[in-house]
């Protein structure tokens, strides 16, 4: 059944950045819709130990998440469980579609739908993306009981993935294409301490085999960067830990975007470069992408959407006719 909803604020994700904003917009009376979208709770959904969340030495993402929901909750935030499958931000109200056939119009918008999972593009880890090839060792690591398993990247989220995935794996290898990692030298110390942990550098995947019926895989086929010799590495799981790219498909062509489509913030703010429109969190940092920095901006999305919408008066709600010609001035800026 469609229907439509008007709110003054609509928050757009469910990471730490939307609920934030979620908490801060219901103190200030705001009333806000909140629409989590395909995954509630966002990317800490997808990890085990959160250390550096202020407050908690070390806490379960998916635990984080599941508190942070209820404190946006109990502000008087409501969270809608919908996907956004389309936005109209060229007259006011803005509207939105809902994959589940509601039309949601709001006074301002909060854009926080954060950031997905890269993927290397080669055919072969098309072809075994959920049955060998993950890109998420929380979600995934459990099926590797006792077998070989690769990681690919060299940042946190891969020595992570690598590190949780010793509670599983006989053997895991690292595959990296320099000999320097980027992930933080806490996470690079237990790397090295762990036994069950063999890091290739130099190296790059070129290709995943397996077998197709049942489709499996059977191992990979590493390229030295250098040399351009090949290895075979057997293994039963591949991890893709290659870092992640904004999820910025709702406003691409419409919202200036940078470093990658990053939206473009203004300076010490979250304004974009429509009025009444703001964007907090991974979706608009290519910099610290952290659960920390991320809350930080849906506080100042939430501050700076309720000071915008008393600076409009009757006029933040009131129907435009013609479009407010706001928006992309140079959509390629890279
Ligand atoms: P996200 O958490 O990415 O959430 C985005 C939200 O937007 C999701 O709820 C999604 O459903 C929603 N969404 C997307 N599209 C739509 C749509 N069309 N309609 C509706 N909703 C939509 N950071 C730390 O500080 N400490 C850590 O220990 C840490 N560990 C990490 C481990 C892993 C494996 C990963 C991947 C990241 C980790 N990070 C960590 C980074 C941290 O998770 C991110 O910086 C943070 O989650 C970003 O928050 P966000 O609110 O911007 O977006
Ligand atoms: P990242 O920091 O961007 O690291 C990506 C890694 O993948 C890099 O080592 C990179 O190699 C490698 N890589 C990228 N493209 C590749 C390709 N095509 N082929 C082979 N290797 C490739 O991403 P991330 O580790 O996902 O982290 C993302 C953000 O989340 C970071 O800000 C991170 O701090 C944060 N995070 C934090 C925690 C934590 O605080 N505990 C945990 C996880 C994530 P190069 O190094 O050669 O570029």
């Amino acid at each position: 059944m469609s229907d439509t909803r008007h709110t003054k604020v609509l928050i757009i994700g469910s990471g730490p950045a939307g609920y934030t904003a979620g908490v801060y917009a219901s103190r200030a009376m705001l009333e806000p819709l909140l629409v989590q979208g395909i995954e509630p709770g966002g990317q800490l959904t997808t990890t085990t130990e959160v250390e550096n969340w202020p407050g908690d030495t070390e806490v379960q993402g998916p635990d984080l998440m599941v508190r942070m929901e209820a404190h946006a909750r109990a502000m008087g935030c409501e969270v809608i469980g919908d996907i956004i499958a389309s936005l109209e931000l060229d007259k006011r109200p803005f509207v939105a579609h809902g994959d589940s056939g509601t039309t949601y119009t709001a006074d301002a918008v909060i854009l926080a739908t954060g950031a997905r999972a890269k993927w290397l593009g080669l055919p072969s880890e098309e072809k075994f993306k959920g049955f060998g090839v993950s890109a998420c060792a929380t979600c995934d690591g459990f099926f590797y009981r006792g077998q070989e398993i690769v990681v690919i990247g060299g940042g946190n989220t891969a020595v992570e993935e690598a590190l949780f995935l010793t509670n599983f794996a006989s053997k895991v290898t690292l595959i990296h294409r320099r000999d320097e990692l980027r992930a933080e030298k806490i996470l690079q110390n237990r790397l090295m301490k762990n036994p069950k942990i063999e890091p290739l550098w130099h190296h790059q995947l070129e290709e995943v085999y397996g077998t197709d019926s049942p489709l499996g895989v059977e191992g990979v086929k590493v390229k030295h960067v250098d040399t351009g010799e090949i290895t075979d590495i057997p293994c039963k799981g591949v991890f893709v830990a290659i870092g992640h790219a904004p999820a910025n498909e709702l406003v691409k062509d419409v919202l200036e975007t940078h470093m990658g489509g990053y939206v473009v913030t203004q300076p010490d703010s979250t304004a974009t470069s429509i009025p009444g429109v703001f964007a907090a969190g991974d979706l608009t940092d290519h910099k610290y992408r952290q659960a920390v920095t991320s809350a930080g901006m849906g506080c100042m999305a939430a501050l700076e959407a309720e000071r915008w919408l008393a600076e409009q008066g009757e006029d933040a709600g009131k129907d435009t006719s013609e479009p407010l010609g706001y928006g992309v001035e140079n959509p390629a800026a890279e």
